[in-house]
């Protein structure tokens, strides 16, 4: 196979970060759990995306990571993946809150999120709850009733839903902040942190985000600890 380096320079993936753990150039490699495997090969994937195949192993070595990268290039699992593995190794009770928060900024984009989610965890027997405005919430909440492993949810319902006190997110240790790009040009970033500060600071976070503008590198600093930087392709400022 290829060398970490060659693979990078093929890919365009750029990585800022101590001791970098080399790319997954193919899933035999991951060492994911079998359950997972089957599902990525179901789904027909032939190998991991650029952008998986180097957070991947930074992921789950528990670090904090910030992945620039461009849409549709599989950021989804390239956080849920690393999810699943960290809900297995905690084995929380989901009936106490989720482990796994994701935060995103439509509901459209919370929506297919969940269902990656459940596609791909299902198997793995993973919960996710969905919030989102825009639709009542009576629903979203029996799902929280239920317990969940992962909620994705945009900021502004579950704000509301916090303000309920109908979730709580003291058991939160891997917080995934996708589109944050976005998530801050539709004003959310009040907040998103008024909501992080509900999340123990113990914790992995990841962020996800198209471009790397200033008040994205302000927000990453404030709310990750010594991230792991990962570029794939040219990025916009
Ligand atoms: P992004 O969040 O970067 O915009 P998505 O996570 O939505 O991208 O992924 C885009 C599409 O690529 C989805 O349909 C997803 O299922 C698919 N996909 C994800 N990983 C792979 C892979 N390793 N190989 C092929 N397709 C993939
Ligand atoms: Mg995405």
């Amino acid at each position: 196979g290829l060398s970490a380096e060659a693979y990078r320079r093929r890919h365009e993936i750029s990585v800022i970060g101590d001791n970098m753990p080399q790319p997954f150039t193919s899933f035999e490699v991951t060492g994911f759990p079998s359950e997972i495997l089957r599902e990525v090969h179901q789904a027909g994937f032939s190998a991991p995306t650029p952008i998986q195949a180097q957070s991947w192993p930074i992921a789950l070595q528990g670090r904090d990571i910030v992945a620039i990268a461009k849409t549709g290039s599989g950021k989804t699992l390239g956080y849920l993946i690393p999810g699943f593995i960290h809900l297995k190794r905690r084995s929380n009770n989901p009936q106490m809150g989720p482990t796994v928060l994701v935060l995103s900024p439509t509901r459209e984009l919370a929506t297919q999120i969940q269902e990656e989610a459940v596609k791909f965890g299902g198997s793995s027997r993973i919960s996710c709850t969905c919030l989102y405005g825009g639709a009542p919430k009576g629903p979203q909440l029996r799902g929280l009733d239920k317990g969940t492993d992962i909620v994705v949810a945009t900021p502004g319902r579950l704000n509301d839903i916090l303000e309920m006190r109908r979730v709580s997110l003291r058991q939160v240790s891997y917080l995934v902040l996708d589109e944050a790009d976005r998530m801050l040009d539709m004003g959310f970033e009040p907040q998103i942190r008024k909501i992080v500060k509900e999340v123990p600071t113990r914790r992995q976070t990841l962020m996800f985000t198209a471009t790397w503008p200033k008040e994205v590198r302000k927000i990453a600093a404030d709310l990750l600890f010594n991230p792991v930087q990962v570029n794939i392709g040219n990025v916009d400022e």
